[in-house]
């Protein structure tokens, strides 16, 4: 399939994969649904709970807006709210993150627990910080316990077995302490290629270790379990196992603790230590968080003179309608545990972020890796976090606040707030393909790929505004396109004017210090965290890679993923790629 047109809003682009995997089927497994009946069921479930709601200024969400919010593709729930919204199952949710307490039964507890979710389609965070160490004692005896890493492989073939009821595999983050007497082995526990494919590990760093590293000092490994120092190691040592690890394999990535928690806005319910599967949220315990993306595409106009420009207007009406979407979500969401429920409803934390900012650079003429791009990535993303904070604080006038506000970092303020988050950026690995735009706020992919679909036909996918570029510049031609696919270098082929390269960069075309500033960018003006990898062409260095978290640790991110090309032998699963 080579696509010929600029995607027109309604028109779904991609139809394969709503067909394949979110329309419902009848028992033969034959689709009974289209993707208009899809946006229509969700609709009428929305707006039926919103004329439910007892509300004091009486204004609800039609069933009509929110059609069109949906069917326009202006803007897009996480897959479990398409795939679940209005069906028996009603899991709507894509992160959840589980405590395991130090016990059989509390590992057996959080196995079932992680069943569960992913049965349901969201998937798990864990942080394995409070297991004791492997061959630590167990009732007294030596030498016997399982530790952190065995538990991990526990988790990850628990998850598998699932397979989010076969509709697509569930992405999990485990994350340890960095001061655990198992941080070596964490470190090292997705060496080998091919094993624990469907987890991320992150190691958890807290600031006064990016000291030691800078001053060389060592670091005192803690047993959970009685608070003894087992060993002491070099912290530079430590670090520089990590970033050889990810070097290697892109695993672990790390999170910065400290920054989290100076972040968090329910600080008296106490310290977060968990992260979702890909990293766009940081949860108390058992806290899930329902996502939602605004596709940047769809808030472009087109001027008389043919060029493009932000449509704030557009964005500033799309910003409310998909918070109170988010916020409806939460009570309408069937949670698969009862925890989970029980604080979700208390800080009622919603996910809202953008998908298409590439794609959105590149109509309005602006190169990933410029100064420009960091100023456009400022100002829309604080314009949403103004409008959908200023949308969630009515709400808190009308439906009430979070049960959680008092004591949060809100009522010191003195605002009403009806979340306690309200903005994320997720990977949109499906999402963004359903929408047919970039995914997230990462960098093209490339202008021309081969898409593996889970039948094994491959399609080729051209970008559509490259190809109309291409045309009216006159340099398009299908021998273009096969030197793409072998290449997926556009900056090294012949032919192609300067200009066209600079504006059509992608991932490996942007050095990771951009990487990184463009997720500072967002970060600035995002409550949760920002999910992103950054990329490394295959040449870099061990050094190139210690440079990158140094650089992300002082940006304030939240936490740092990277990804040097070809590292993995399977390149990474949690794509949304069909295959
Ligand atoms: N996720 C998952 N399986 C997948 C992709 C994603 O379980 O194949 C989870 C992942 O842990 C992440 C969340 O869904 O925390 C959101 O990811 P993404 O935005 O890519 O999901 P989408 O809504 O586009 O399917």
């Amino acid at each position: 399939m080579i696509i010929l047109e600029e995607p027109q809003k309604s028109l779904y682009v991609n139809n394969r994969l709503l067909e394949k995997r979110y329309l419902r089927t009848d028992v033969l497994g034959e689709t009974n649904e289209t993707p208009d009946d899809m946006f229509r069921r969700i609709a009428n479930i929305f707006s039926s709970a919103e004329e439910g709601q007892i509300s004091r200024n009486s204004h609800v969400v039609n069933h009509d807006s929110y059609y069109n919010l949906l069917a326009s593709l202006d803007f897009l729930p996480n897959s479990p709210t398409l795939l679940n919204a209005g069906t028996e199952n009603g899991q709507l949710a894509s992160c959840y993150v589980l405590p395991i307490d130090d016990s059989v039964n509390g590992i057996g507890d959080a196995l079932k627990q992680t069943m569960l979710i992913h049965k349901s389609g969201g998937s798990t965070g864990f942080n394995l910080s409070s297991i004791r160490p492997a061959q630590d004692k167990v009732g007294g005896r030596d030498r016997v316990a399982g530790g952190p890493i065995g538990l991990l492989n526990l988790l990850s073939v628990t998850a598998d077995y699932i397979k989010q009821g076969g509709v697509r595999r569930g992405c999990n983050t485990a994350l340890l302490n960095l001061d655990h007497p198992d941080i070596v082995e964490f470190i090292g526990a997705k060496r080998d290629p091919g094993r624990l494919t469907n987890l991320y590990t992150t190691v958890s760093i807290k600031d006064n270790f990016m000291d030691r590293v800078t001053s060389g000092s060592e670091l005192p490994l803690v047993n959970p379990r009685n608070g003894q120092t087992t060993a002491t190691v070099s912290a530079c040592d430590i670090f520089d196992l990590i970033v050889d690890q990810a070097w290697r394999t892109g695993d672990p990535g790390l999170t910065f603790i400290d920054t989290v928690n100076k972040n968090n806005p329910i600080p008296h319910l106490g310290k977060i230590e968990y992260m979702s599967g890909c990293g766009e949220e940081a949860l108390l315990p058992f806290e899930s968080c329902i996502l939602g993306s605004i596709n940047l595409v769809n808030m472009l106009k087109k001027e008389l003179d043919g060029t493009f420009s932000i449509d704030w207007q557009h964005l500033s009406q799309t910003i409310p309608l998909s918070v109170r979407f988010l916020d409806t979500a939460i009570d309408l969401n069937h949670y698969p545990i009862l925890q989970s429920e029980l604080i979700s409803r208390r800080t009622r934390k919603i996910g809202l972020g953008v998908m298409g900012f590439a794609d959105m650079l590149i109509r309005l003429g602006v190169p990933y890796n410029s100064d420009k791009a960091l100023g456009i990535a400022e100002a829309i993303m604080s314009f949403v976090q103004d409008i959908a904070h200023e949308t969630s604080h009515k709400l808190a006038l009308d439906r009430g606040p979070f049960p959680a506000y008092q004591g949060s970092v809100y009522e010191f303020e003195g605002i009403t707030m009806r979340n306690a988050s309200v903005t994320s950026i997720a990977p949109t690995g499906s999402i963004s393909l359903i929408a047919g735009v970039s995914s997230g706020i990462e960098p093209l992919f490339g202008t021309v790929f081969v898409r593996n679909m889970l039948d094994g036909e491959k399609l080729l996918e051209v970008n559509p505004f490259f190809e109309r570029v291409a045309r009216e510049q006159g340099f398009f031609s299908f021998a273009l396109l096969e030197r793409l696919v072998s290449k997926n270098r556009l900056d090294q082929i012949e032919g192609v004017p300067d200009s066209v390269k600079k504006i059509f960069v992608t991932a490996h075309g942007v050095s990771p210090e951009w990487h990184v500033k463009i997720q500072a960018a967002f970060q600035k003006y995002t409550d949760n965290a920002v999910s992103k990898t950054v990329n490394f062409p295959r040449e870099a260095s061990r050094d190139d890679i210690a440079k990158v978290f140094a650089l992300a640790y002082q940006q304030s991110l939240k936490g740092i993923t990277v990804y040097r090309d070809q590292s993995r032998s399977e390149q990474p699963l949690c794509t949304g790629e069909e295959g």
